[in-house]
């Protein structure tokens, strides 16, 4: 499928690139107008996988499995894998619209509450000055918008779709409409666009570079806990296939 450096976590190929050369794949397979699923991989959604076959599918179908969050690159190292970096969905997410003008690619913004989505585009532009956001949707719909939604992603001519549903669900959505998507590349963002509007923090740098970014989020959003609890489950499964050889 691809010629990517592979490891195994918990079942799940990831591909340990550092930032730069994620982004330099990326942008190598648009121009070469290959189709790319991209999800960047955390200990929950690794965690989700374990109870969800269909999803765990997805993931050993997507042609780049990203190590998101400090668990995903603790694991990788801790099964005795050389992980150069965390790839976290939003600098990824940053780091190609900084570099699309430079391609001339067109980028689709499909997630999120309404409004936001917009927000977020007009924040690239200050920072990509000559991006081309060529279209935006909320993230709210039913099975019957879909259509709609598909014919103005694919009528915007976007290379690029970040879709920001939350995992499963980007990814479940993509998934379901692969064969009439035209953009070649697909990534899930989770909440990216929410951050980059304002409507939600980001961690302090001191936070992300000790591993913390968790747990700033679930000060910001106690509601988080109860997704919360998978990742002290997610350190245990990880020492038990180190120690068991599993
Ligand atoms: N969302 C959406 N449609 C839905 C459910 C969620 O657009 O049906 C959006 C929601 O508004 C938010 C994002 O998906 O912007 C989910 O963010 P979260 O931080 O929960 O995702 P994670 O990064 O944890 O996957």
């Amino acid at each position: 499928m691809n010629n990517l450096p592979t490891i195994e976590i918990l079942g799940i190929p990831v591909h340990p690139l550092a930032m730069s050369e994620a982004v330099a794949y990326l942008v190598d397979r648009v121009k070469q107008k290959l189709v790319t699923n991209v999800v960047t991989a955390n200990a929950e959604i690794i965690m989700l996988v374990q109870r969800d076959p269909d999803y765990k599918k997805i993931l050993q179908a997507a042609e780049c499995v990203l190590p998101d969050g400090a668990g995903t690159v603790w694991a990788g190292r801790t099964l005795g894998f050389a992980v150069p970096e965390r790839v976290a969905g939003f600098d990824l997410f940053l780091n190609l619209v900084k570099t699309a003008p430079e391609h001339a690619f067109k980028i689709y913004f499909f997630g999120a509450s309404p409004g936001i989505a917009e927000l977020a585009k007009k924040k690239c532009e200050e920072f990509a000055p000559g991006v081309q956001i060529v279209g935006c949707r909320n993230g709210y719909f039913t099975a019957e918008d879909v259509p709609q939604i598909i014919n103005d992603i694919n009528q915007s001519g976007a290379d690029i779709l970040f879709v920001a549903l939350g995992a499963p669900k980007q990814e479940y959505w993509l998934r379901d409409n692969q064969e009439l998507l035209k953009p070649y590349l697909r990534i899930g963002l989770g909440g990216s666009f929410d951050v980059l509007a304002g409507k939600m923090a980001r961690a302090p740098k001191w936070m992300q570079e000790a591993s913390l970014e968790w747990l700033f989020r679930l000060y910001k959003d106690p509601s988080r806990l109860g997704r919360m609890i998978v990742l002290p489950k997610f350190v245990l499964k990880v020492l038990t296939a180190k120690y068991s050889g599993k």
